[in-house]
Protein backbone atom coordinates (compact mmCIF):
# COMPACT_ATOMS: atom_id res chain seq x y z
CA UNK A 1 0.00 0.00 0.00
CA UNK A 2 1.29 3.42 -0.39
CA UNK A 3 2.10 4.55 3.22
CA UNK A 4 4.70 1.23 2.89
CA UNK A 5 6.12 2.52 -0.27
CA UNK A 6 6.61 6.27 1.37
CA UNK A 7 8.68 4.22 4.41
CA UNK A 8 10.56 2.21 1.99
CA UNK A 9 11.84 5.36 0.02
CA UNK A 10 12.91 6.34 3.55
CA UNK A 11 10.52 9.68 3.34
CA UNK A 12 9.48 10.55 7.31
CA UNK A 13 6.62 12.61 6.26
CA UNK A 14 3.48 12.71 3.12
CA UNK A 15 0.32 13.80 2.32
CA UNK A 16 -2.50 11.64 1.79
CA UNK A 17 -4.80 11.45 -1.11
CA UNK A 18 -8.52 10.59 -0.27
CA UNK A 19 -11.74 10.59 -2.44
CA UNK A 20 -13.41 8.23 -0.34
CA UNK A 21 -14.26 9.19 3.48
CA UNK A 22 -15.44 5.81 5.04
CA UNK A 23 -15.04 5.59 8.86
CA UNK A 24 -13.38 2.48 8.18
CA UNK A 25 -11.01 3.38 5.64
CA UNK A 26 -9.76 6.33 8.26
CA UNK A 27 -8.97 3.61 10.89
CA UNK A 28 -6.94 1.39 8.28
CA UNK A 29 -5.03 4.96 7.63
CA UNK A 30 -4.18 6.03 11.02
CA UNK A 31 -3.13 2.35 11.76
CA UNK A 32 -1.05 2.40 8.52
CA UNK A 33 0.75 5.37 9.42
CA UNK A 34 1.52 4.67 12.91
CA UNK A 35 2.85 1.05 11.89
CA UNK A 36 5.32 2.79 9.36
CA UNK A 37 6.11 5.82 11.54
CA UNK A 38 5.38 8.32 8.87
CA UNK A 39 3.80 11.42 9.73
CA UNK A 40 0.86 12.62 7.22
CA UNK A 41 1.09 16.47 7.11
CA UNK A 42 -2.08 16.81 5.10
CA UNK A 43 -5.21 15.34 3.94
CA UNK A 44 -5.61 16.66 -0.03
CA UNK A 45 -8.61 16.38 -2.12
CA UNK A 46 -10.17 17.43 -5.16
CA UNK A 47 -13.55 17.60 -6.77
CA UNK A 48 -16.25 16.19 -6.99
CA UNK A 49 -16.68 16.36 -10.77
CA UNK A 50 -14.56 17.36 -13.39
CA UNK A 51 -11.75 19.22 -12.63
CA UNK A 52 -9.41 20.24 -16.03
CA UNK A 53 -5.87 21.14 -15.42
CA UNK A 54 -5.25 23.61 -18.38
CA UNK A 55 -5.81 27.95 -19.32
CA UNK A 56 -9.58 26.93 -20.64
CA UNK A 57 -11.30 24.35 -18.78
CA UNK A 58 -9.40 24.79 -15.69
CA UNK A 59 -11.15 28.13 -14.57
CA UNK A 60 -14.77 26.87 -15.27
CA UNK A 61 -14.31 23.11 -13.43
CA UNK A 62 -11.22 23.66 -10.92
CA UNK A 63 -12.03 24.25 -6.76
CA UNK A 64 -14.36 26.68 -5.54
CA UNK A 65 -14.82 29.25 -8.14
CA UNK A 66 -16.99 27.66 -10.86
CA UNK A 67 -20.73 28.07 -9.10
CA UNK A 68 -22.52 25.01 -10.59
CA UNK A 69 -20.28 22.78 -8.24
CA UNK A 70 -19.33 25.29 -5.57
CA UNK A 71 -21.88 23.36 -2.99
CA UNK A 72 -20.80 19.92 -3.81
CA UNK A 73 -17.02 21.15 -3.31
CA UNK A 74 -18.34 22.51 0.01
CA UNK A 75 -19.74 19.43 1.40
CA UNK A 76 -16.70 17.29 0.06
CA UNK A 77 -14.64 19.60 1.91
CA UNK A 78 -16.40 19.09 5.33
CA UNK A 79 -16.47 15.66 4.81
CA UNK A 80 -12.61 15.76 4.11
CA UNK A 81 -12.43 17.36 7.44
CA UNK A 82 -14.44 14.80 9.88
CA UNK A 83 -12.21 12.12 7.59
CA UNK A 84 -8.80 13.53 8.53
CA UNK A 85 -10.04 14.42 12.21
CA UNK A 86 -10.52 10.86 12.63
CA UNK A 87 -7.40 9.99 11.24
CA UNK A 88 -5.74 12.41 13.38
CA UNK A 89 -4.49 14.89 10.01
CA UNK A 90 -4.14 18.29 11.13
CA UNK A 91 -4.69 20.13 8.11
CA UNK A 92 -6.48 19.89 4.73
CA UNK A 93 -5.45 20.82 1.44
CA UNK A 94 -6.88 21.58 -1.82
CA UNK A 95 -6.68 23.41 -5.21
CA UNK A 96 -9.45 26.46 -4.38
CA UNK A 97 -9.38 27.70 -8.39
CA UNK A 98 -8.49 30.37 -10.81
CA UNK A 99 -9.57 32.83 -7.71
CA UNK A 100 -10.02 35.89 -10.02
CA UNK A 101 -7.25 38.87 -10.19
CA UNK A 102 -10.04 41.31 -10.41
CA UNK A 103 -11.03 41.46 -6.27
CA UNK A 104 -14.45 43.09 -8.28
CA UNK A 105 -15.11 40.32 -9.95
CA UNK A 106 -18.60 38.95 -8.61
CA UNK A 107 -17.15 35.38 -8.53
CA UNK A 108 -14.36 36.70 -6.08
CA UNK A 109 -16.55 37.58 -3.11
CA UNK A 110 -18.77 34.55 -3.95
CA UNK A 111 -15.42 32.59 -3.57
CA UNK A 112 -14.12 34.30 -0.57
CA UNK A 113 -17.50 33.37 1.14
CA UNK A 114 -17.18 29.58 0.08
CA UNK A 115 -13.34 29.68 1.36
CA UNK A 116 -14.53 31.23 4.75
CA UNK A 117 -17.17 28.55 5.41
CA UNK A 118 -14.99 25.44 4.75
CA UNK A 119 -11.68 27.12 6.18
CA UNK A 120 -14.51 28.02 9.51
CA UNK A 121 -15.27 24.00 9.29
CA UNK A 122 -11.79 23.00 9.43
CA UNK A 123 -11.12 25.10 12.28
CA UNK A 124 -13.76 23.48 14.43
CA UNK A 125 -11.70 20.04 13.89
CA UNK A 126 -8.66 22.28 14.98
CA UNK A 127 -7.27 21.96 11.32
CA UNK A 128 -5.48 23.70 9.35
CA UNK A 129 -7.05 24.56 5.88
CA UNK A 130 -4.23 24.73 2.96
CA UNK A 131 -4.39 26.36 -0.48
CA UNK A 132 -2.42 24.70 -2.56
CA UNK A 133 -0.65 27.10 -4.99
CA UNK A 134 -1.12 27.20 -8.91
CA UNK A 135 -3.94 28.75 -10.81
CA UNK A 136 -3.99 32.08 -9.22
CA UNK A 137 -0.72 33.91 -9.01
CA UNK A 138 0.79 34.70 -5.35
CA UNK A 139 -0.81 38.35 -4.78
CA UNK A 140 -4.52 37.18 -5.33
CA UNK A 141 -4.28 34.21 -2.73
CA UNK A 142 -3.09 36.27 0.17
CA UNK A 143 -5.86 39.00 -1.30
CA UNK A 144 -8.35 36.08 -0.64
CA UNK A 145 -6.69 34.46 2.68
CA UNK A 146 -6.59 37.86 4.13
CA UNK A 147 -10.53 38.38 3.07
CA UNK A 148 -11.49 35.54 4.46
CA UNK A 149 -10.01 36.61 7.70
CA UNK A 150 -8.72 33.32 9.80
CA UNK A 151 -6.59 32.23 11.62
CA UNK A 152 -5.82 28.58 10.45
CA UNK A 153 -5.31 29.68 6.79
CA UNK A 154 -2.01 28.52 4.90
CA UNK A 155 -0.40 27.70 1.82
CA UNK A 156 0.94 24.51 0.38
CA UNK A 157 3.28 26.23 -1.74
CA UNK A 158 3.79 23.94 -5.00
CA UNK A 159 6.89 25.09 -6.52
CA UNK A 160 6.25 24.32 -10.15
CA UNK A 161 2.92 25.13 -10.14
CA UNK A 162 3.47 28.58 -10.59
CA UNK A 163 6.09 28.12 -13.79
CA UNK A 164 3.68 25.66 -14.82
CA UNK A 165 0.97 28.03 -15.13
CA UNK A 166 2.97 31.21 -15.91
CA UNK A 167 2.05 33.04 -12.45
CA UNK A 168 5.12 33.92 -11.08
CA UNK A 169 8.63 32.62 -10.41
CA UNK A 170 8.78 30.25 -6.82
CA UNK A 171 11.80 32.88 -5.36
CA UNK A 172 9.73 35.72 -5.83
CA UNK A 173 6.24 34.15 -4.63
CA UNK A 174 7.71 33.30 -1.74
CA UNK A 175 8.28 36.73 -0.52
CA UNK A 176 4.44 36.96 -0.45
CA UNK A 177 3.49 33.88 0.28
CA UNK A 178 6.16 32.82 3.13
CA UNK A 179 4.04 33.64 6.24
CA UNK A 180 1.68 31.54 5.08
CA UNK A 181 3.42 28.46 3.88
CA UNK A 182 2.62 25.21 6.24
CA UNK A 183 3.55 22.84 3.49
CA UNK A 184 6.00 22.56 0.43
CA UNK A 185 5.44 20.43 -2.97
CA UNK A 186 8.88 19.70 -4.25
CA UNK A 187 8.48 19.94 -7.57
CA UNK A 188 9.83 21.28 -11.26
CA UNK A 189 8.76 22.11 -14.17
CA UNK A 190 8.85 24.52 -17.59
CA UNK A 191 7.32 27.76 -18.56
CA UNK A 192 4.11 27.68 -20.93
CA UNK A 193 5.85 28.98 -23.92
CA UNK A 194 2.84 28.39 -25.98
CA UNK A 195 0.15 30.53 -23.95
CA UNK A 196 -2.47 28.26 -24.89
CA UNK A 197 -0.98 24.93 -22.59
CA UNK A 198 0.25 24.94 -19.47
CA UNK A 199 4.30 24.47 -19.39
CA UNK A 200 4.91 20.47 -18.49
CA UNK A 201 6.12 19.35 -15.33
CA UNK A 202 9.62 17.47 -15.13
CA UNK A 203 11.72 16.02 -12.86
CA UNK A 204 13.59 17.88 -9.99
CA UNK A 205 16.82 19.64 -11.24
CA UNK A 206 15.39 19.40 -14.89
CA UNK A 207 13.21 22.83 -15.07
CA UNK A 208 13.28 26.40 -13.95
CA UNK A 209 12.47 25.73 -10.31
CA UNK A 210 15.74 27.26 -8.66
CA UNK A 211 15.89 24.84 -5.94
CA UNK A 212 19.17 26.15 -4.32
CA UNK A 213 17.49 29.70 -3.58
CA UNK A 214 14.36 28.47 -2.66
CA UNK A 215 15.67 26.34 -0.04
CA UNK A 216 18.35 29.21 1.05
CA UNK A 217 15.23 31.66 1.76
CA UNK A 218 13.00 29.08 3.07
CA UNK A 219 15.75 28.27 6.15
CA UNK A 220 16.50 32.17 6.21
CA UNK A 221 12.32 32.32 6.90
CA UNK A 222 12.92 29.64 9.92
CA UNK A 223 10.58 27.18 7.66
CA UNK A 224 10.14 23.95 9.50
CA UNK A 225 7.55 21.83 7.54
CA UNK A 226 8.09 19.39 5.56
CA UNK A 227 9.14 19.44 1.83
CA UNK A 228 7.18 16.88 0.21
CA UNK A 229 7.70 15.66 -3.04
CA UNK A 230 5.26 15.54 -5.88
CA UNK A 231 6.71 13.84 -9.03
CA UNK A 232 3.08 14.12 -11.56
CA UNK A 233 3.73 10.76 -13.36
CA UNK A 234 3.66 7.01 -12.59
CA UNK A 235 5.55 3.53 -12.30
CA UNK A 236 9.24 2.97 -11.68
CA UNK A 237 10.50 6.15 -13.10
CA UNK A 238 8.54 7.72 -10.44
CA UNK A 239 10.34 6.20 -7.62
CA UNK A 240 13.24 6.90 -9.56
CA UNK A 241 12.65 10.43 -9.84
CA UNK A 242 11.51 10.34 -6.06
CA UNK A 243 14.56 9.19 -5.04
CA UNK A 244 16.97 11.37 -7.38
CA UNK A 245 14.71 14.38 -5.45
CA UNK A 246 15.10 13.55 -1.86
CA UNK A 247 19.25 12.86 -2.46
CA UNK A 248 19.64 16.19 -4.09
CA UNK A 249 17.36 18.12 -1.92
CA UNK A 250 18.98 16.39 1.48
CA UNK A 251 22.25 18.05 -0.24
CA UNK A 252 20.89 21.34 -0.52
CA UNK A 253 19.00 20.91 3.50
CA UNK A 254 22.39 19.79 4.04
MG1 LIG B 1 1.15 20.02 -6.11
Amino acid sequence: MAIAKVQELGLPTCQVYVDDFEFERAGRLRQALDKRGIEATSLVIGGPGKEVWDFYEGPLTIGLVPPNTRAARIAHIKKASDFAKQCEIPAVQTHCGFIPEDPNNPLYLETVIALREVAAYCKRNNQNFRYETGQETPITLVRAIQDVGLDNQGVNFDLANLILYGKANPVDAIELLGPYVQGIHAKDGLWPMNPKQLGEEVAIGKGKVDFPRIIARLKALEYRGALTIEREISGPQQMADVLAAKVYLDTLIG
